[in-house]
């Protein structure tokens, strides 16, 4: 893969970079070698999950948090962003399904906060054969149910996990690839949920490039990056980073590393640099060690450059 052409030129006044930038890391081998492995990538931002995202067994205490905690702190991570359960649907038409779900991501919240996470990404989730306005209605109250659950379950967190200062992750949207009845795969219902909800989003780029939004030709990306500010305003939290296994309004899922899906590399400049300062998280199909640590690399570069500057938005 060739992807030295027609990147920014570091370090020069214009390739200041205010996003962080990380990637979505296993926690399989301890929250340690999560750690080492952040460092070993330079990643600036971090996403994990704190429970099996596909079973609904609740996340137990961790003996390694505070030590996790201190790791974070040491290395300079932030955010540290949890991705919540894929079975978490808040907009079911089912009670009880929609009672789970709401338990469930109140205490993913509670256990993101036990790790010292910020933000719990949650999938839009589908509104079956209902209607998607319905579906919508059930998705604003849904969050705000697991915001108040969340609340009222912070006592008993932080005596189960151990940590005084636990305070709940804030729950954040993620946009959908608008498979079958998902909702949320376009801006203005995104914007609509948001705004009703009071809550902030995560923006998939291959999610939106499969939903339909070009993002593959220069113009139409800085287009795309136009409507995100205009109608998102500052409610987009995080960027999940990813290119495209599938094509244009296929509604197919599926992560491609940068530079080897369907959007041209140099083309994502024109994306990052509109929504410079959203921290940026890559969730693309693990490789080497090596080769992972070079698309960390090259993804600061798309964003401005390989230096940080924090907190100048
Ligand atoms: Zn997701
Ligand atoms: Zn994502």
């Amino acid at each position: 893969m060739n992807t030295a052409g027609n990147l920014p030129e570091e370090n020069n006044e214009k390739s200041l970079r205010r996003s962080p930038v990380g990637r979505h890391l296993p926690t399989s081998g301890g929250l340690s070698g999560t750690l080492e492995k952040a460092e070993a990538q330079g990643c600036e931002a971090l996403q994990i999950f704190v429970s099996n995202p596909q079973g609904w067994a609740e996340a137990a205490p961790r003996p390694d948090a505070w030590e996790f905690r201190s790791g974070v702190r040491r290395l300079g991570i932030s955010p540290v962003v949890v991705h919540a359960k894929y079975l978490i649907n808040l907009a079911a038409t089912d009670v009880s399904q929609y009672e789970r779900s709401v338990r469930t991501l109140a205490s993913e919240m509670l256990a993101a906060g036990a790790l010292g996470a910020e933000i719990v990404v949650v999938h839009s989730g589908s509104h079956g054969n209902d209607t998607p306005e319905n579906g919508e209605e059930r998705l604003v109250r849904g969050l705000s149910d697991a915001r108040e659950a969340a609340e009222l379950g912070v006592e008993e967190a932080r005596e189960a996990f151990g940590y005084g200062d636990l305070v709940p992750a804030e729950a954040v949207v993620e946009n959908s690839c608008g498979a079958g009845t998902q909702l949320l795969s376009d801006l203005d219902s995104l914007s609509r949920v948001l705004r009703r909800a009071d809550a902030r989003c995560c923006l998939d780029t291959a999610h939106a490039f499969v939903a339909g939004h070009d993002i593959s030709q220069p113009e139409s990306a800085g287009e795309f990056a136009a409507s995100v500010r205009e109608k998102l305003e500052e409610r987009v939290a995080v960027i999940h980073f990813n290119d495209a296994r599938n094509e244009l309004g296929s509604h197919r899922d599926g992560h491609a590393r940068i530079g080897e899906g369907q959007v041209p590399v140099e083309t994502w400049t024109e994306f990052l640099g509109g929504v410079r300062g959203v921290p940026v998280v890559m969730e693309t199909p693990y490789d080497t060690p090596e080769v992972d640590a070079e698309q960390v690399g090259l993804a600061k570069k798309l964003a401005g450059g390989l230096r940080l500057e924090r907190g100048r938005i």
